[in-house]
């Protein structure tokens, strides 16, 4: 069956800032989901912070086999609950991509457990993303690395645990260097943190960067894997008495 994906965002700088609403009048979420519309068979929906719940209801969760997140400047409004619903549901093997800023997201933080935090600067620079994880599904497709003309600088250290894979790695001009593709495991739930898509350039517009999270997505469905008994149990041998 195709995968369903939930594409999350915070969706209020395209509301609020002109640099932003320009280039997505309808929500960098949308233009996310155009991509995948044209080129997959996912069954999407979208949903976003200031729907009932933030459109992330129980039902919606439990529908979802990928959720992506983008949140920048409104991540102390996300409900506690919700949070622990989505928690929950990565736990149980639910897929979540978290992109940009996304580091900082009250989802991301509580699944990390670290502070996320790094280096930024605002100057419009070029990033080139190198591919050092070759023979990775996230990079199918892609060549050595991708290149984004204008955007937003992270650099290091980004305070998270040691990523289980580290897929791309991004050069700055001004000299920093940045962990921008990483791959972690939660319980069943895999977990890809995707560094582009800066609000006030069209980054999300780009083919390589939308090629990258629809491997993303893919690789990070869930399995149709065990359902693991835990606590006391009784043992699948007879045991010798103790002498
Ligand atoms: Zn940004």
């Amino acid at each position: 069956m195709a995968l369903s994906v939930t594409l999350w965002n915070e969706f209020r700088h395209e509301k609020n800032m002109d640099a932003c609403k320009e280039i997505y009048p309808d929500g960098m979420h949308t233009a996310i989901a155009a991509y995948l519309e044209k080129h997959t068979d996912f069954r999407i929906r979208l949903a976003s912070l200031d729907e009932p719940e933030h459109g992330l209801t129980q039902d919606v969760l439990d529908d979802t086999d990928v959720l992506t997140w983008w949140g920048h400047a409104a991540h102390h409004e996300v409900e506690d609950e919700i949070v622990e619903r989505v928690h929950k549901r990565v736990l149980a093997g639910m897929g979540l991509i978290a992109l940009h800023s996304s580091i900082h997201s009250k989802i991301f933080l509580k699944l990390m457990g670290t502070t996320c935090s790094l280096k930024w600067r605002e100057a419009g620079e070029k990033e080139r993303l190198w591919v050092v994880s070759p023979g990775h599904p996230i990079v199918d497709g892609i060549g050595e690395c991708i290149e984004i003309e204008h955007t937003e600088m992270y650099g290091e250290h980004f305070d998270i645990p040691a990523p289980d894979e580290l897929v791309l790695v991004s050069w700055f001009p001004g000299g920093e260097v940045f962990r921008s593709g990483c791959c972690f495991t939660r319980g069943a739930g895999k977990i890809f943190y995707f560094r582009p898509g800066h609000e006030t350039f069209p980054i999300y517009y780009q083919e390589d960067v939308l090629k990258v999270i629809t491997n993303a997505i893919c690789w990070a469905s869930p399995v149709d894997g065990p359902e693991f008994k835990r606590g006391n149990v009784e043992p699948l041998e007879p045991l010798s008495p103790a002498s």
